[in-house]
């Protein structure tokens, strides 16, 4: 009996045993599921992490490592000086012999300036000048003014203020189309057609006509670190023909989307598009776009960070007005156009690239400058799209 006890025991304690184990093998089973899932989200975040550079993803696992390197990959380096002097160098030659397009002579001043002079200049986020030509005699901002007045207007009253009361879609239309003012109702304009820029004026806050231009002037100074003054002769030669900017300013008017007298406005308007600038200096006005609104020369902190994507987003849009298009296509930068024959382009966070020459084609846009700037950023690889090397 005892035996059989004992065996009894025996035979209990072996499948007590057995189930434990089992029991503990099957307990043991679902850690390796559990602990599965956050390997997977691992290795699922790495490749994630290579496509898209998701910054988050990066953040949250081991992946962080790769995603940095991919995202450095994906931003265009900022060149050497050796190359950022080079290419200007190279551009100001390989153009300066082009005689296509011609001076702008709607307004009359603008067909005296010296069609030759060429200058093409980058100034880097930490302020470094890189010249090549004509880049210090100033010319007519003209156009080229549009997004620092929108700039000044986001300032003072936010940027939805600019997409409520002007908009922000582009018009495909030539920078002075009546057309592209008479569809508001049913298309916004953008700070940087001629309407839309009219308005912009209109909405700087001021009590009287000249209050508001010396606002834009001021603000335009420290943007470019210099004392800059209106080009009396340009100012008197559009302001006896501007009739077509007059013409905007009434039918904005006549839509409530003028936000001051209309004719103080399209004075106010012309007077800042006279604004002499030299190539350096626009290049200071444009590098500090580049560097999240502060002036990488003086420091001065002119435009809030969180402003200027939204600047550059509609200099994307239509700062080459009815070329934008194959602007992007060609280039692929933040841009804006003036008749005075000024282009200023915006690689984000590293540098402006400017071109100074008078003749301009059909759209009002300088020929010499969009070729020596877009011949810059194919060299450097600057396309904000990708290099596509
Ligand atoms: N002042 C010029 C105008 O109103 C500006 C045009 C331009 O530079 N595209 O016509």
């Amino acid at each position: 009996m005892k035996k059989n006890r004992k065996l009894f025991r025996m035979v209990v304690g072996v499948i007590v045993a057995i189930s434990l184990t089992t029991a503990c093998a099957t307990h043991a089973v679902p850690p390796p599921p559990a602990a599965a899932p956050p390997a997977q989200t691992t290795t699922a975040a790495a490749p994630a992490a290579k496509t898209t550079a998701a910054a988050p993803a990066a953040q949250t696992t081991a992946a962080a490592t790769p995603a940095a390197v991919t995202t450095a990959a994906a931003a265009p380096a900022m060149p050497s000086a050796a190359d950022l002097q080079r290419v200007v160098k190279e551009a100001y030659e390989k153009f300066k012999d082009v005689t296509d397009g011609k001076n702008a002579d709607y307004i009359p001043e603008l067909a005296k300036v010296p069609s030759e002079l060429f200058g093409v200049v980058i100034v880097t986020a930490a302020g470094d000048v890189y010249t090549a030509g004509d880049v210090d005699y100033a010319f007519s901002i003209q156009s080229v003014s549009k997004p620092f007045t929108a700039a000044l207007v986001m300032q003072e009253q936010g940027d939805q203020a600019i997409k409520d009361k002007i908009g922000v879609e582009p018009t495909g239309l030539k920078f002075n189309a009546i057309l592209a003012t008479q569809i508001i109702p049913q298309v916004s304009v953008n700070p940087l057609v001629n309407s839309g820029a009219i308005a912009s004026v209109s909405m700087v806050q001021a009590k009287s006509a000249e209050e508001r231009f010396n606002k834009i002037l001021d603000f335009f100074n420290v943007l470019s670190g210099a004392t800059l003054s209106v080009i009396d002769s340009v100012y008197k030669s559009e302001a006896a023909t501007n009739q077509r900017n007059r013409a905007h300013g009434y039918i904005l008017a006549a839509s409530d989307r003028i936000y001051s007298d209309p004719m103080e406005a399209v004075d106010v308007y012309t007077k800042q598009c006279s604004i002499g600038v030299t190539a350096k200096q626009l290049g200071i006005m444009g590098a500090t776009l580049a560097n999240k609104g502060i002036n990488p020369v003086t420091k001065a902190k002119v435009i809030d960070a969180k402003y200027v994507p939204k600047v550059l987003a509609i200099m994307m849009m239509a700062g080459f007005y009815n070329e934008s298009g194959n602007w992007a296509y060609t280039t692929g930068l933040p841009a804006k156009t003036g008749v005075g024959g000024g282009i200023v382009a915006i690689v984000p966070g590293q540098l402006a690239i400017v071109g100074f020459s008078p003749r301009v084609n059909d759209a009002g846009n300088s020929v010499r400058s969009a070729k020596a700037i877009n011949y810059i950023v194919n060299e450097l690889g600057l396309n904000i799209f990708g290099s596509g090397k």
